[in-house]
């Protein structure tokens, strides 16, 4: 781990930055669309626009607006519009991982209090990074664990291994014709994740990698961080992976029969 990337944080931008994560009533810019600086695409209520405060040095913020309602989230979207917002979300990643400006190209949310995130108006950003390669900073165990659920080239697993600690979902697009699997899935984990998970989490990120060839997503419920990991790198691991397996899989396989 001695090839870290530093990336430069702009402070100046950031304190113009609103922030409805600490103060409700504060000014929701993604209510108002015809304030955003550039829209680049748009599909009906979900909208590609450049991010108007970029804050990270040598980079190309970009944002998905989710939807035009404020306070629906992934949890309580139609299937329908989640299936939606992930196909159109992982179209823009893939053409911006195209382009030869980019060393590496992120997609990733933030939801919630503790996931360090500042609008609550869901969105999910899409960063194009000019000289940092994120896949420098991954491991296959990162990625390793039980398979919870197993569909046509699309799979949900349990970390063993965790990148931060405690609980990390994995969940696999072997196919990419199997992305409304993938997005349901998605979908589910984090239902699974705010309504049923104990301790109870309201916070959580979506980070997206490709890596060996394959689309994966990294669904991680989101509590204070650790000090054994913030000051000594020590991981963490739940000593209820075991349950969470049996009862993610008996909510999983619930929720899709019940289709
Ligand atoms: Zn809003």
């Amino acid at each position: 781990m001695n090839k870290r990337n530093y990336l430069d944080f702009l402070c100046a931008i950031q304190e113009e930055k609103p922030n409805t994560m600490i103060d409700e009533s504060a000014y929701c810019p993604f209510c108002h669309p015809e304030s955003l600086t550039e829209i680049l695409d748009q599909k009906d209520s979900i909208l590609f626009v450049k991010n108007k405060f970029p804050n990270l040095s040598h980079s190309f913020q970009t944002v998905i607006i989710e939807t035009d309602v404020c306070g629906q989230h992934i949890g309580t979207y139609s299937k329908e519009h989640m299936r939606k917002l992930i196909r159109f979300s992982i179209d823009k990643w893939l053409q911006m991982s195209k382009d030869p400006r980019f060393k590496s190209v992120l997609l990733y949310k933030n939801h919630g209090p503790l996931s360090g995130g500042s609008l609550r108006h869901a969105h999910m950003q899409i960063v194009g990074f000019e000289k940092i390669d994120y896949t420098l900073h991954l491991q296959d165990s990162f990625f390793k664990g039980p398979k919870v659920h197993e569909s046509t080239s699309c799979f949900l697993s349990l970390s063993s291994h965790p990148m931060i600690g405690f609980i990390e979902y994995n969940i696999f697009l072997e196919n990419v014709e199997a992305i409304d699997t993938f997005s349901d899935y998605i979908q589910q984990t984090v239902i699974y994740t705010l309504d049923h998970l104990s301790p109870p989490c309201d916070s959580f990120n979506l980070f997206f990698y490709q890596w060996h060839g394959k689309i994966l997503c990294k669904v991680v419920p989101r509590y204070i961080t650790s000090p054994l990991f913030l000051g000594y790198g020590i991981i963490q691991r739940s000593n209820r992976l075991e349950f969470i397996e049996k009862d993610l899989k008996a909510f999983l396989e619930d929720s899709f029969s019940a289709e």
